[in-house]
């Protein structure tokens, strides 16, 4: 049977990490990491972007976290699909970090938090219009406001739906959605671009970048030239 190879580029992906550093450049840049690394293989794709200097990693599951968290002792790691209760002991012992969608991932974060005696980190995901992953304004309204400050918001983060579309409306709507209920909350580093967003201007790029597609080579400017360099 004939065999299929995947060549990756990792000296590729070290070009397109320092490419979106350049781009987005008062800013930290994340690394997706989620699906292998969009199925390319995160046991080599995370070192890669670490040696690039990519300090901060988001995976979307648990078990993506862990493992990566045996290759890179130091990094930082955000799991984005949040917090069950059945995972508390392994954020923990892993020193990962939730992004937490929902208020009852809150309530179990603060709950570990004040049983451990300090003040664990973590990610807060805002809805900001795209009907997507995290919490509305009205959950936020709701929850008590020691929640928050029990816990050490490192990133407040939301996701652009529209960001491959640079004339979309949406894009502004979210970034100021974003800033307006920011404001409301305990002040914490923003993030709202994801590759194409790194390609929508300064007023995007925040505190923290976070690419996935287009450090692999896909690109992030639908209809213009590719800004990125191949890398499968
Ligand atoms: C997948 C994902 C990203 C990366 O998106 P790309 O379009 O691949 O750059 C960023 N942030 C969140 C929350 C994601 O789920």
């Amino acid at each position: 049977m004939p065999e299929t190879i995947l060549h990756v580029d990792l000296g590729a992906i070290a070009q397109n990490y320092a490419t979106l550093q350049a781009t987005a450049f008062n800013s930290e840049v994340a690394g997706v990491v989620k699906a292998d690394a969009y199925g390319l293989g995160a046991a080599a794709v995370a070192p890669t972007l670490w040696q690039a200097g990519c300090r901060t990693f988001f995976t979307a599951k648990l078990a993506e976290a862990t493992a990566l968290r045996l290759v890179l002792p130091e990094a930082v790691i955000y799991v984005l699909e949040g917090l069950a209760e059945a995972e508390i002991a392994t954020f923990v012992e892993a020193k990962l970090r939730p992004v937490l969608n929902q208020p009852v991932e809150l309530q179990l974060w603060v709950a570990v938090a004040r049983q451990a005696g300090r003040r664990l980190e973590a990610a807060l995901q805002l809805e900001t219009g795209m009907c997507r992953m995290g919490m509305a304004e009205t959950d936020l309204a709701d929850l008590s406001p020691d929640l928050l400050a029990a816990i050490d918001l490192t990133v407040v983060l939301s996701h652009l739906g529209s960001a491959d579309e640079p004339a979309s409306p949406r894009n502004a709507v979210q970034l100021a959605r974003l800033h307006e209920i920011a404001a409301q909350l305990p002040a914490a580093p923003l993030s709202l671009a994801n590759s194409s967003g790194c390609f929508l201007g300064p007023a995007y790029h925040l505190d923290m970048v976070r690419p996935g597609a287009a450090l692999y080579g896909i690109n992030p400017t639908p209809g213009r030239p590719n800004p990125m360099r191949p890398v499968v």
